[in-house]
């Protein structure tokens, strides 16, 4: 399924290196920024361009992750990394804490804001843009992104922390891409180069960020220039607040740095024994604490909405179900703590669940406390580095880079559209259509979200295409969640932590349901760019074609010759115009990993055109 996949065997046909930058195609293509709208919408389904800004995001990512691997000064701040995950730990360690700081200034910064004459950008929906100068440098953005894919966590959030904007801030994806007809202009422009997918911030948006962090925009920056990060933690006997370094250098301290494990310090004050448990416990017994204290009025139960039991919640307020349950699980702690718990009284999370005995939703609670002791209900750290499974599959298939992201005219109609010399600096390889890869992607997800409705209670799983467009339309969580209403009657949460038993169980599931819904349109298939560029060309992808394939790999003499034994091989004109497409695509990625100038673009029309 990689980008070598098809036939590694196969030697292109030769392509001259262009000379100049002007001579050889953008890739991917800007069109697919602008095919379609970046802009978010209240309903309906993420768009082509949506995903393609997406896919280059996960590139910027990938990219970021791969520049901690190789910095090696990171062994004088973190210690020695020999399995390279120590380094990438520590560093989303430290992008969650600056996400914590960017969070908060950002949620009052709009409430100003509306209050204010400017205003925010709102469409009349509710559904809110994140103002530009807004935006938040790349690791920040990549816990935001993280967060928002676990959607239920986020928006219960959203509500405990009585953030209610953030849950209608849409991921602002037109600030993050370099649109084509705009030059760079530092203090507009916000962009991901297409090129090495670095991100670079806008003046405005750096001076923001400056302003209410005190911390520099790029966290390689921040971490490698100051002191090494640390956390600040307080005992939950003494309440005395401790400095804990991210990560020990020293192998035998690991245990004593905050990304460790079995993370284990002696409070200063009072030499009790702190573990990430008791910091859990803690955070649960401060909630019950100011719960319970609240008295009339106060808070829903902690943390949790009933969305789990009816979906409901955030849909229809007043559903006279979820309410039930919350105020039986309130109900259930202020008669089982009529004082608050102590850590004397119940000094683990087990003590107090144990205490609290068994109710519907409390493991659901319980996991909000169990998993980290910072305010959010998970763990953000976690959330990004499970994403990161993701982010490489993405950088494996290159989707972004792929001859197949989106429709063409026809390829054998190349010779027409080469012959308008007005169209010619526009057109890069032959004008685009938003049919192709990212449009049959979303028309997948748009039959695989309508099985939710058709099967209630399976676990339903989607492949990487499918999943790529789900992860798209949870950026924008409010579209997100009238999706969910609209099309499948309820809430759909989105579970990256399913084990692989669960998961094989549920693709054979989904599968057939998604076959016997769409009258047999394969569900499971080949994603690679030969067999998606096949399918733009309406061509059969892969299959039998082997022996002819032989004959190629076995063929010699000088390029003349070669080419004719390719095209007897390649069967049909079409087939071999998608293999002499596919060829010329990889052939420049290649390059441009070795740091060589793109392919000449008059090459690969003369290709397509050889007879
Ligand atoms: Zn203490
Ligand atoms: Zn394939």
């Amino acid at each position: 399924m990689s980008l070598l996949h098809f036939r590694k065997s196969t030697i292109p046909p030769v392509f001259a290196p262009a000379a100049t930058k002007k001579d050889t195609p953008a890739i991917p293509d800007p069109q697919v920024f602008t095919i379609t709208t970046l802009q978010p919408a209240v309903s309906g389904l993420p768009t082509v361009s949506q995903c393609a800004v997406h896919l280059e995001l996960l590139e910027a990512f990938a990219r970021l992750r791969h520049r901690v691997y190789k910095e090696e000064a990171f062994s004088e701040i973190f210690g020695e990394d020999p399995e390279k995950n120590l380094w990438w730990r520590a560093v989303v360690e430290v992008a969650v804490g600056r996400f914590g700081i960017w969070w908060k200034a950002v949620s009052e910064e709009l409430a100003i804001r509306e209050e204010g004459e400017a205003g925010v950008a709102n469409n009349g929906s509710g559904l809110k843009l994140l103002p530009r100068d807004l935006l938040p440098p790349l690791d920040v953005l990549m816990v935001w992104h993280s967060y928002m894919l676990n959607p239920r966590r986020y928006n219960e959030d959203c509500i405990w922390f009585e953030m209610s904007a953030m849950m209608n801030v849409a991921f602002p994806y037109e600030h993050v891409v370099r649109m084509p007809a705009v030059p760079f202009k530092d203090e507009q422009h916000e962009a991901i180069d297409d090129d090495k997918w670095d991100y670079k911030l806008s003046g405005h948006a750096t001076r923001y960020w400056e302003r209410v962090s005190s911390q520099a925009p790029h966290i390689l920056e921040e971490i490698l220039w100051k002191s090494p990060p640390k956390r600040l933690i307080r005992c939950p006997a003494c309440a005395k607040e401790i400095d804990v370094l991210i990560c020990e250098v020293e192998p035998e301290n690991r245990k004593r740095g905050w990304i460790s494990e079995e993370f284990a310090v002696d409070c200063e004050g009072c030499g009790v024994g702190i573990t990430m448990e008791s910091l859990c416990a803690e955070k649960f017994r401060k909630d019950i604490k100011s719960l319970i204290e609240g008295g009339e009025g106060s808070r829903m139960s902690p943390r949790i909405t009933s969305l789990d039991l009816q979906g409901a919640t955030y849909l229809h307020p007043s559903s006279p179900t979820s309410f039930d349950v919350l105020n039986s699980l309130n109900n259930l702690i202020c008669t089982t703590f009529p004082e608050p718990p102590t850590l004397q009284s119940h000094p683990t999370l087990t003590s107090i669940i144990t205490a609290l005995g068994t109710h519907p939703v409390l493991p659901l609670l319980q996991s909000c406390y169990a998993e980290t002791p910072t305010p959010y209900s998970l763990n953000l750290s976690l959330a990004v580095l499970r994403q990161g499974s993701f982010v490489d599959k993405m950088h494996h298939q290159l989707w972004i880079r792929s001859p197949a992201l989106m429709g063409r005219l026809p390829l054998d109609s190349i010779p027409l559209v080469r012959a308008r010399p007005e169209t010619r600096s526009v057109v890069l390889i032959n004008p685009p259509d938003t049919s192709g890869f990212l449009q049959r992607a979303v028309s997948r997800y748009e039959s695989y979200f309508a099985l939710f409705k058709l099967h209630p209670g399976k676990i339903l799983v989607p492949t990487i295409d499918v999943d790529l467009v789900w992860h798209t339309a949870m950026l924008t969580p409010l579209a997100y969640r009238e999706y969910c209403k609209n099309v499948a009657g309820r809430f759909i949460d989105h579970n990256d932590k399913l084990s692989d038993d669960i998961l094989d169980d549920g693709v054979e599931y989904t599968s057939t349901a998604f076959e016997e819904a769409t009258g047999g349109e394969e569900y499971r298939k080949c994603l690679c760019w030969h067999c998606e560029t096949a399918l733009n060309e309406g061509v059969k992808p892969g299959g039998g074609k082997e022996e002819r394939w032989k004959v190629w790999k076995k063929a010699s003499g000088d390029g003349k010759e070669r080419w004719k034994v390719w095209k007897k091989a390649s069967g049909d004109s079409k087939e071999r115009l998608v293999r002499v497409r596919v060829e010329y695509y990889r052939e420049v990625e290649k390059r441009r990993r070795d740091g060589m100038g793109g392919l000449e673009r008059e090459g690969l029309f003369a290709a397509m055109k050889r007879k």
